[in-house]
């Protein structure tokens, strides 16, 4: 069995153990397990030798009750329609937990771009909307850029699109430049959205966050602008940690009186490397890349990877450990989850902390369905509000029920979809 095939095969896992506590009837159930539509399809390639190369494309619209389906498209060696099928349906159970009007979607192509020039990419890129622009577009399903994807792929998506269409439709795709339709804020986006569910989740527990320390794991996009804000409204980030391709290895960066975010970002290239010279150099300790989990902190904020929280290590999170907040997708395996249940630590579930990066790109969709563009105060101002609803919803069925912060994201998210398919009369 791939490993592709177990990640869809989880996502209908997951759906159905929280479908027997919402008691979905059955044709409800059925409609949800699956995708409502996918696409598959080829795409011919000239290359720049003059040969030509087919690729395998796909689209998956898990489903779109609540509005266009939302999600991106990976570039992938390994990719498989398994793959995009769960990502498509985490992508519905994640616009629908922040309640934002949109369905869930993915797609892929399955390449590996390091072998393709940029001319090869611009055609790979034309080539697959070619495919499906009848299918996509604002009003249908609106992609963005994922794994190994960018925003000049999307330029060059949204530039075929306009071809065929013969206009402009920016609201076609986000994750563009803000020099094409880009939002502002949308750097920041997924990084602070997790710091206002951190923000949120201390005041419930009566914690200021005034000399809080967290550990994080990573120090890409998300974990970057997760530490900045954490420092900006007072608390303390004890450590970052990062992958070093120079020697195939990860290592955490330590400062108990709390890291400088930016002082660390002027010495990260853009694949989020620190460089250890200069870190040694301006006071940090180096320690080996796992160290991160067992430091003396209220919070831990994985921000690098899936299944970094696992059943092996799980036993070195410190007692002093109050909240995991889930930056990264997956971070945290089931073994784990299950004992940080029982140590009462309170997670902040991945699809509901990390959803800022989303609930952005539907702001990007509508300043360009209006044509009108927010400055970055409000786009951040609008972020912070929805995260902030969409917590305290979670947080309150949690509480409410008794039920494990995820399983309460999910019951809301699996029941607001199931609510509009019913309105639709769907099932
Ligand atoms: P990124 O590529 O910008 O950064 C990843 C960071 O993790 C880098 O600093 C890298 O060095 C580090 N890293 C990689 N392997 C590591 C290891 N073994 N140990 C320690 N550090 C390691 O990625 P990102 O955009 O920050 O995304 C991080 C996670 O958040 C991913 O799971 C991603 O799917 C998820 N996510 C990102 C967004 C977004 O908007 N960027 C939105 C939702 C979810």
């Amino acid at each position: 069995m791939s490993k592709a095939f177990n990640a869809f095969e989880m996502a209908q896992r997951q759906f159905d153990s929280v479908a027997d506590k919402l008691q979905l009837d059955p044709a409800m159930r059925e409609l949800l397990r699956w995708p409502l539509r996918e696409y598959h399809f080829l795409v011919p390639i000239r290359m720049d030798d003059g040969t030509v190369k087919v690729f395998k494309g796909f689209r998956v619209q898990h489903n779109d009750a609540r509005g266009p389906a939302k999600g991106g498209i990976r570039f992938h060696p390994h990719e498989t329609v398994d793959t995009v099928r769960a990502l498509a349906t985490w992508m519905t159970w994640k616009c629908a937990v922040v309640d934002i009007p949109l369905g869930g979607g993915k797609g892929g192509v399955i390449c590996d771009p390091h072998n393709l020039s940029a001319t090869e990419q611009e055609r790979l890129c034309r080539g697959w909307i070619r495919q499906v622009a009848r299918n996509i577009g604002p009003v249908q399903d609106v992609p963005a850029p994922d794994v190994m994807t960018n925003p000049q792929h999307m330029v060059w998506m949204l530039d075929e699109y306009e071809k065929i269409s013969g206009g402009h439709y920016p609201g076609l795709i986000t994750g563009k430049p803000v020099e094409v339709g880009g939002s502002l804020g949308r750097t920041e986006a997924t990084g602070y959205g997790v710091i206002y569910t951190v923000r949120e989740a201390l005041k419930r527990k009566g914690i200021p966050v005034e000399g809080i320390r967290a550990a994080i794991q990573g120090f890409g996009n998300v974990a970057q602008y997760a530490a900045k804000l954490l420092v900006e409204l007072g608390g303390k980030v004890v450590c970052v940690s990062c992958w070093d391709n120079t020697d195939n290895t990860s290592y955490t960066f330590r400062k108990l009186d709390g890291v400088d975010p930016d002082f660390l970002l002027s010495i990260t290239d853009r694949f989020g490397t620190v460089n250890k010279q200069k870190a040694v150099e301006a006071g940090y300790e180096i320690l080996p890349g796992d160290a991160w989990i067992e430091q003396e902190a209220e919070i831990l904020i994985p921000a690098a990877l899936e299944n970094q929280i696992t059943g092996d290590n799980v036993g070195r999170v410190k007692p002093t450990v109050k909240i995991v907040a889930e930056g990264a997708n997956g971070p945290t395996t089931p073994e784990a989850d299950a004992v940080l249940k029982e140590r009462g630590i309170f997670v902040i579930p991945d699809f509901l902390c990390n959803a800022g990066g989303v609930t952005c790109s539907y702001f990007e969709q509508v300043q360009c369905n209006a044509n009108f563009f927010w400055p970055k105060e409000e786009v951040l101002k609008r972020l912070d509000e929805k995260m902030t609803v969409a917590f305290h919803a979670v947080a309150d069925l949690a509480e409410r029920s008794g039920e494990f912060m995820r399983d309460a994201a999910y019951m809301i998210a699996i029941q607001r979809v199931a609510t509009a398919a019913h309105l639709r009369g769907w099932a």
